[in-house]
């Protein structure tokens, strides 16, 4: 971190700002001064993590701090070059290969959910999906089964032999999701900084997908995710988009984060192209869109009756999806190689 101080700094305020240093926890032979005329500046070496930028901005003789080192540092590519793969149940690796994940928004019925899956599972996906805990807008839609909704999940898991994934908006489900043995654990765009939810996942020992939230910048949610890979190294990123002022998209998908993340970071990142849009139009070149900017696929919703559907159903698709897999194939082949 470097520190530059207004011109004309005395002595006696660059002390000052030297003790600040050690009382945060630098050592004396970590800071570096270069006295200039008109500026003098501190370099400061070591973990500078502890330090805030704000707090030293607003000191008086400072003029401005410049952060050298990445805060989400653990996370950078330098760590690990090849990027890391998380490993789900069946030994299917999220990182490696392309991968699909697809189902209905919500689990509706045991019915409905074992058809969506079969023809996800027919088309090549690699992950079932499925919310039992909606977190719908309004208390006047349907919030999803609940239990019944996991239950159903497990059963067509053990039918189909696919691994499930289903989002988790309350800490006191998670005992539920530990006995229905959920495969990966989605914490949604809406809980992408409730922080407290992060710190439980750092504890979990399950893969787990967080969502960027609508509004969260890209740095903010790479420290989000990082509260969860200190504890937990299984963590997938997805992007799915945020809010625009334009009326005509539901969302705007934010492919300018996949490219940059994938860029500068080792973890894995999925592209939601349906909540990304909104429109079922939209889903197929979307994930396409996602897959060429790099990356490690896509999570779709697929509704066996979309007409029908109780969430979601203006931006599901149904047998679209047998085209589509085929087609991120070969995109990936090309982007990945
Ligand atoms: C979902 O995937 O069902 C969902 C609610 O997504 P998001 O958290 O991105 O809105
Ligand atoms: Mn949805």
């Amino acid at each position: 971190m470097i520190i530059q101080l207004k011109p004309k700094t005395t002595e006696k305020e660059l002390q000052r700002v030297i003790k600040r240093l050690i009382k945060d926890g630098i050592e004396k032979e970590n800071i570096e001064v270069i006295r200039g005329d008109p500026h003098t500046v501190l370099g400061i070496k070591g973990d500078t993590r502890k330090l805030s930028e704000d707090h030293y901005e607003t000191l008086e003789s400072v003029y401005q701090v410049i952060r050298i080192s990445d805060p989400c540092k653990e996370l950078t590519k330098y760590f690990h070059p090849k990027g890391t793969t998380v490993e789900l149940s069946n030994g299917h690796k999220i990182g490696e290969g392309l991968t699909v994940i697809a189902g209905p928004c919500a689990v509706e019925s045991y019915k409905q959910l074992l058809e969506s899956a079969k023809i996800v599972k027919k088309a090549g996906a690699n992950v079932l999906r499925g919310g039992a805990y909606k977190p719908r807008t309004s208390p006047d839609s349907f919030q999803g089964l609940g239990e019944e909704g996991l239950k159903y999940l497990a059963k067509v898991k053990k039918e189909l032999g696919m691994p499930i994934i289903t989002e988790l908006t309350d800490i006191r489900d998670l005992k539920l999701f530990e006995k229905y043995d959920v495969d990966i654990i989605q914490i949604g765009a809406r809980n992408c900084q409730n922080f407290r939810l992060l710190d439980e996942m750092a504890k979990v020992d399950r893969p787990v997908m967080l969502k960027r939230g609508s509004e969260v910048s890209v740095t903010e949610y790479l420290l989000a995710a990082l509260r969860i890979y200190r504890g937990n190294r299984k963590v997938i990123l997805c992007e799915r988009g945020g809010k625009t002022h334009d009326p005509k998209h539901r969302n705007v998908l934010n492919l300018n984060n996949v490219v940059y993340i994938k860029q500068n970071y080792h973890l894995p990142i999925i592209v939601d192209p349906s909540h990304g849009s909104g429109i079922r139009k939209s889903v197929a070149p979307l994930s396409c869109a996602g897959i060429a900017a790099g990356a490690d696929g896509v999570m779709i919703e697929v509704h066996c009756n979309p007409e029908e559907a109780l969430c979601d159903g203006d931006q599901s698709i149904d047998g679209e999806i047998f085209d589509l897999i085929p087609k991120l194939e070969q995109i990936y082949r090309l982007v990945q190689n």
